[in-house]
């Protein structure tokens, strides 16, 4: 009862700053995290120590963690948001977050979302939460949404025909469908398994109505890519509030997002694995913004190449490997010390079958 007050609360609060334009932003940034506990593998964990230094630099340092759908809602909307606006979510409905994650957000009365693969639940997997929990959650004002029913590699398929199309978008369907039924209502949000999509996926689930995330880097504003929406993980490598911290502080590079190139390169069909990433800003940036511009590929800082003042491009200098690669560009916002924040991930693909991950 307390907690869904706090909730509450905390949607009143924006609903007051809406009122004060000056301390109004229209961006947002979300963190991606997976499992809360120290016995799960560390690229997708931190433990509940880790995890409440998070939410008590959130905290301390007067960031707004805010509900996903009123942050949704006020950018596609064109209305302010406060400053520091931060929305925290989970993919996978791990029972380590039901135990060990929900109580430390509920200390702070932050709200969060969950992303659930169904299968899991469906076939009472001790590490994954029960229908009972997501219901308990629910009933708690959280917001659960899709990730699938099976977390598999949706664009990991030797083919992007029609059948493919219709096989993956069944698979989102029977998982809205099983949220629906065990919980009511869900919003028409997907998280990619492994932030792994293509474009025929992209335009089918805007012609559905469906928002979806990714796991680039970013911060979300309206000339963000809505079915492609980035999320800063903040989990093992990425846990480290040093790094975190620059990356909370960011804003979202203005750019036309939606225009970037098919992020999966297939090597067995003469796909070139240094991808050429071109970007169209959205708002000009002053030279030395510019000249300022960095991008870094697997560790390596790379140049990236402006054509004018609204268009600039970047490759990666040697081959990217097999899997998942990021492009990260950032940029000095002008008189703040702060960044502006870009992210792609490219799937290196040479058909070959899904790993075990
Ligand atoms: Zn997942």
């Amino acid at each position: 009862m307390a907690t869904q007050l706090l909730r509450y609360l905390s949607i009143l609060c924006v609903g007051l700053i809406w009122s004060l334009p000056s301390i109004a932003a229209d961006h947002f940034n979300i963190l991606l995290y997976h499992h809360i506990s120290s016995t799960t593998p560390r690229s997708t964990s931190l433990s509940a120590q880790e995890f409440e230094g998070h939410l008590k630099y959130l905290q301390e340092n007067n960031y707004h963690v805010i509900d996903l759908a009123v942050a949704i809602d006020a950018v596609q909307k064109n209305q302010p948001l406060p400053n520091k606006s931060v929305v925290i979510t989970f993919d996978d409905a791990w029972r380590d977050i039901y135990l060990q994650g929900v109580p430390l957000l509920n200390k702070y009365g932050y709200p969060f979302t969950v992303f659930v693969n169904t299968d899991p639940i469906d076939q009472k997997n001790r590490h994954a939460m029960t229908w009972d929990m997501l219901r308990d959650l629910k009933s708690q004002g959280v917001n659960l949404a899709n990730h699938t029913r099976d977390h598999d590699y949706l664009v990991r398929k030797p083919r992007y025909d029609e059948q493919w199309l219709a096989n993956t978008l069944a698979n989102i369907t029977y998982a809205q469908q099983r949220l629906t039924d065990e919980l009511g209502p869900v919003p028409k949000w997907l998280a990619y398994p492994f932030g792994e999509y293509n474009n025929s996926l992209k335009n089918a689930l805007k012609e559905r109505g469906y928002i979806a995330f990714g796991q680039q880097s970013g911060g979300v504003a309206q000339f963000s890519d809505w079915q492609a929406l980035p999320r800063f993980p903040a989990a093992g490598p990425y846990s480290n509030l040093k790094t975190l911290k620059t990356k909370l502080a960011s804003q979202p590079f203005p750019a036309n997002y939606a225009a970037f190139k098919n992020p999966v390169i297939r090597v067995d069909q003469g796909g070139n694995s240094q991808p050429l990433l071109g970007v169209e800003l959205t708002t000009a940036q002053r030279l030395g913004v510019r000249q300022q511009l960095s991008c870094f590929i697997v560790g390596e800082r790379e140049t990236p190449v402006w054509q004018d003042k609204m268009h600039f491009t970047v490759s990666a200098s040697k081959a990217l490997g097999k899997g998942r690669n990021r492009y990260n560009c950032t940029a000095p916002i002008w008189g703040q010390k702060n960044y502006y924040w870009l992210s792609h991930q490219w799937l290196i693909y040479g058909g070959e079958a899904a790993p075990k991950e």
